[in-house]
């Protein structure tokens, strides 16, 4: 007898039901990442609980490359409840933990793009996990430099402002 043959396009089964529904307010049909989180698009899971998954990024800039998103669909992080980003927040550490430990490596970024100017390509709120090594290259520009004088104030006091 043949072996069933292993369907790679659904996502392996979750112990915890998705809070998002297809097809609800909290998704977007035209969203790479609410489809991950119904299960219409395969991921390589690595967590998930009632409110964050996590997978591996399809094009990693490191093995092991992580992302982790809030289930529900906001476009940046400051479109997301602060008790949800908490909640998301909350999980990062140890999903970098394990991450880092797993690939033996020597640190880690957390990363997370706003706008498509900062390199967000998926308009669903994400954070990369980058394990790091020493010589691996990533990151390698780093353009800082320094204020004029009484600029780092001014700058300051506009931001302030805003808040
Ligand atoms: P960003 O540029 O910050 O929006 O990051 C989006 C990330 O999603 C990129 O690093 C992509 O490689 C990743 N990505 C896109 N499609 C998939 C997919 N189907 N599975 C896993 N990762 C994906
Ligand atoms: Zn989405």
């Amino acid at each position: 007898m043949p072996k069933p043959m292993v369907n790679r396009k659904v996502n392996p089964p979750s112990n915890s039901k998705p809070i998002v529904e297809v097809g609800s307010e909290m998704s977007r049909d035209d969203c790479i990442f609410c489809k991950m989180v119904v299960g219409q698009i395969p991921i390589t899971k690595i967590y998930e609980d009632q409110v964050v998954l996590a997978f591996l990024d399809i094009g990693p800039i490191s093995d092991g490359h992580t992302l982790v998103i809030p289930k529900q669909h906001f476009e940046k992080l400051h479109d997301c409840p602060s008790e949800i980003l908490g909640q998301v927040c909350s999980r990062l550490g140890k999903i970098a933990k394990a991450v880092t430990k797993a690939m033996n490596s020597e640190g880690y970024n957390v990363l997370c793009n706003n706008g498509r100017i900062a390199g967000q390509l998926v308009e669903h709120l994400h954070f990369h996990i980058i394990a790091r090594n020493s010589g691996d290259g990533v990151f390698n520009r780093w353009p800082a430099y320094k204020y004029e004088d009484g600029k780092i104030d001014a700058i300051a006091a506009k931001i302030r402002k805003n808040l």
